[in-house]
């Protein structure tokens, strides 16, 4: 099959959470099954181009519609890490992929519609006839949209889309301006509650809601996001749209990409293990000490990685460095803050800690050093308010860090309780709790803790059911193929 991925974000060279490395680990599966896969992304000015290799002009003259206009194109290809990329860079006034980000700019609406319509004139003029184009979250919710409505009937019949879900807390809610720049000019028509308007502000137009409405599947990253989003007020507004459209949804468990993230090959630990030789996780926890100046004693080191948002807990994270140093722990934060009142709260905090000789607060983004905290640290903890599917437990359980996580979406997929989970003991792999309160994840890391102090011998077959998972890309991959052949044969 011939799959084209449309995204914002691909691991490791546009990534900023696990979106990038399900399209990078999603594409690898889907090619090592003998598909066809194509990634087209923007050609951010931040791209890591040490990470592409063989980068020329695929594609010189474009012009892309745009306001009754047309901003001019060049587009690149490149491989990352064996991927097959295609980079759009857009010249002229907006610079919209030269900002030295990638999210947060005040025309974030503009720059991801533009770049929806860019990839499917570029598809559109290279001749490109995909069985499925794979798209994801806000960003590239107008794909569909515009295959649909402008691109089908110059000639790109064939494609089906499958749309991906992986956070509906962004929805790109935004204004009828976009509909005229992208050249959805039947304004009554797309302004419409069974089309774009947003569900709960009839002036706002909904990209998301756009996608979910046009897509012939809709997919979320796991089963259990699925369920909260159809019966809960997670889905930020969205349910009614996504009850209309239940024939077509399914939760499809995120896999991880055990090419990158496996201890047993990682090129940025300096040593490597795995289950026949555990005790060698320990030289990567000597490693983690030393660069970040932490005594060398008889505690476990607790580790928090990913982004600040307030989706992710924050505050029962700072309450869980507090707890956890008072409990004989150390700790490791590795994390940056998109908005600006959150860095702050976590600069302060870092300069709270700074002498701490069992705490260190490390504020980035730092790809390979994340691989060092996944390696050195025995326990990770993700207490996230809500939680699509989340990367890092899977990462911490193929790296013997026994996870924490609050019970929600993903998280609750796929971490099954040490002392309650209804399965026998090698299948429970670490500590959940429920209630978003200090007493909550003061009720896991209490337990986790005693373990590791008073157990030693439990907690390290706790470390080993983890590393015995199997969270790859092998059944995701599979269950994605399954849903692009159903959309292809319809
Ligand atoms: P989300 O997609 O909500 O950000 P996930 O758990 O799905 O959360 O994915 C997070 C991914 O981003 C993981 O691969 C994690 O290691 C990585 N990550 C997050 N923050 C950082 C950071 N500051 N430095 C390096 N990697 C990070």
């Amino acid at each position: 099959m011939y799959i084209i991925q449309i995204a914002s974000e691909c691991a490791p060279v546009a990534k900023v959470g696990g979106l990038g490395d399900v399209v990078f680990g999603l594409s690898r599966e889907l090619e090592i099954r003998g598909n066809a896969v194509e990634i087209i992304l923007p050609k951010y000015d931040c791209l890591r181009y040490d990470k592409i290799f063989g980068l020329q002009v695929a594609y010189q003259d474009l012009w892309v519609p745009w306001y009754g206009g047309a901003i001019h194109c060049t587009v690149f290809f490149g491989f990352v890490d064996g991927r097959k990329c295609f980079f759009i860079d857009a010249h002229g006034e907006h610079n919209f992929f030269n900002r030295r980000t990638f999210y947060g700019q005040h025309d974030d609406d503009q720059r991801f519609a533009f770049f929806c319509r860019a990839a499917l004139e570029f598809m559109l003029k290279s001749n490109k006839h995909p069985d499925v184009i794979h798209c994801h979250d806000w960003q590239t919710g107008l794909v569909p949209v515009l295959l649909y409505e402008i691109y089908q009937q110059l000639g790109m019949r064939h494609p089906r889309v499958c749309y991906t879900l992986h956070n509906l807390q962004h929805q790109g809610v935004t204004r009828e301006h976009i509909l005229r720049a992208a050249g959805l000019n039947r304004h009554a028509y797309f302004y419409h509650q069974d089309r774009l308007q947003d569900n709960f502000n009839s002036s706002a137009l909904n990209l998301m809601k756009g996608g979910i409405v046009y897509a012939n599947f809709v997919t979320t990253v796991s089963p259990r996001y699925l369920d909260e989003i159809l019966y809960s007020a997670q889905n930020y507004g969205l349910g009614h749209t996504l009850h209309v459209h239940r024939g077509k949804l399914g939760g499809i468990l995120n896999g991880l990409d055990y090419d990158v993230w496996n201890p047993e090959t990682d090129r940025h630990i300096p040593r490597r293990y795995g289950l026949e030789h555990l005790d060698d996780k320990f030289v990567n926890k000597a490693a983690l000490r030393s660069r970040f100046w932490l005594r060398d004693a008889l505690r476990p080191v607790v580790c928090y990685v990913g982004r600040l948002d307030q989706q992710k807990g924050l505050p029962l994270v700072a309450h869980a460095i507090h707890y956890c140093l008072n409990q004989g722990c150390q700790f490791v934060l590795l994390g940056t803050a998109a908005d600006g009142r959150i860095a702050h709260q976590f600069q302060e905090l870092k300069r709270h800690y700074n002498d701490h000789p069992d705490c260190h607060i490390e504020l980035g983004f730092n790809e390979e050093l994340s691989h060092l905290i996944y390696a050195g640290a025995e326990m990770i903890i993700v207490p996230s308010l809500f939680e699509p599917c989340g990367l890092t437990q899977m990462i911490g359980l193929k790296y013997g860090t026994v996870p924490i996580v609050r019970a929600t979406g993903g998280l609750a997929d796929t971490i099954f309780d040490a002392d309650y989970a209804p399965k026998p003991y090698h299948e429970r792999n670490g500590y959940t709790f429920n209630d978003f309160n200090n007493a909550g994840i003061e009720s896991a890391l209490h337990r986790a803790i005693g373990l590791w102090y008073s157990y030693p011998r439990y907690f390290r077959e706790l470390m080993e059911n983890g590393m015995r998972c199997d969270y790859s890309w092998n059944h995701p991959g599979q269950h994605y193929l399954n849903v692009y052949e159903y959309i292809r044969d319809k």
